[in-house]
């Protein structure tokens, strides 16, 4: 089950200088890293490589809606809807202020079931709910209410693709096929 995955250090995680921890981590791990680069979006691009369908924006809304719910914080009151939809649209203009506002790094890993361990690696998107031994539990406070609140998406310094038909489009979205590279790890020749 060898998959490629794609990976963003997010502004946050760059203006930290978190590049190197977040990158070792990967590493060590036993992926490999067969793309990689420094990139600065606009958010024309930030909005075209984001998902912009319905079970997109009610999931990311829902995330909040979850947040709130357990805080007993009134969406509808604190946002003006209730509407998962609505929200995770909200969001996404927020999103694409957050990952246009500075350089970040992209890169695509290769590995046994990357997409799935990647994902673990970074933990919940809600950094507070995150768990320690994550990139996002181990380097990350932020949460739903504190956002929304200061009208920002959620600082979690990483993205990364949650299934094969994402990890496809997103790699091709940011890597043309002579950007990737073909080679063995080190200790792929013992195999
Ligand atoms: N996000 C947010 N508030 C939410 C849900 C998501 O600000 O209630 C932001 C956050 O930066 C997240 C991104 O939107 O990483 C994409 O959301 P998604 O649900 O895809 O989470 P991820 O896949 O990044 O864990
Ligand atoms: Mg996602």
């Amino acid at each position: 089950m060898i998959e490629r995955t794609f990976v963003m250090i997010k502004p946050d995680g760059v203006k930290r200088g978190l590049i190197g921890e977040v990158i070792k981590r990967f590493e060590q791990a036993g992926l490999k890293i067969v793309g990689l680069k420094m990139y600065r979006m606009d958010k024309e691009e930030a909005d075209e490589f984001y998902p912009a369908d319905d079970e997109w924006f009610e999931s990311v809304g829902n995330k909040t809606l979850s947040s709130y719910n357990e805080l007993g914080i009134d969406a509808k009151k604190e946002l003006g809807t209730d509407n998962p939809k609505e929200i995770g649209k909200m969001i996404k203009q927020w999103l694409l202020d957050y990952v246009s506002s500075g350089p970040v790094i992209l890169m695509v890993l290769e590995g046994n079931h990357a997409i799935k361990k990647v994902r673990d690696m970074i933990g919940s998107t809600i950094p507070i709910k995150a768990q320690p031994g994550t990139i996002r539990g181990d380097f990350s406070v932020d949460s739903a209410d504190w956002a929304n609140i200061g009208k920002r998406a959620i600082m979690n310094i990483v993205h990364a693709s949650d299934s094969q038909e994402r990890a496809e489009y997103e790699i091709k979205f940011w890597f043309k096929e002579n950007e990737l590279y073909n080679y063995k790890r080190l200790e792929e020749y013992l195999l």
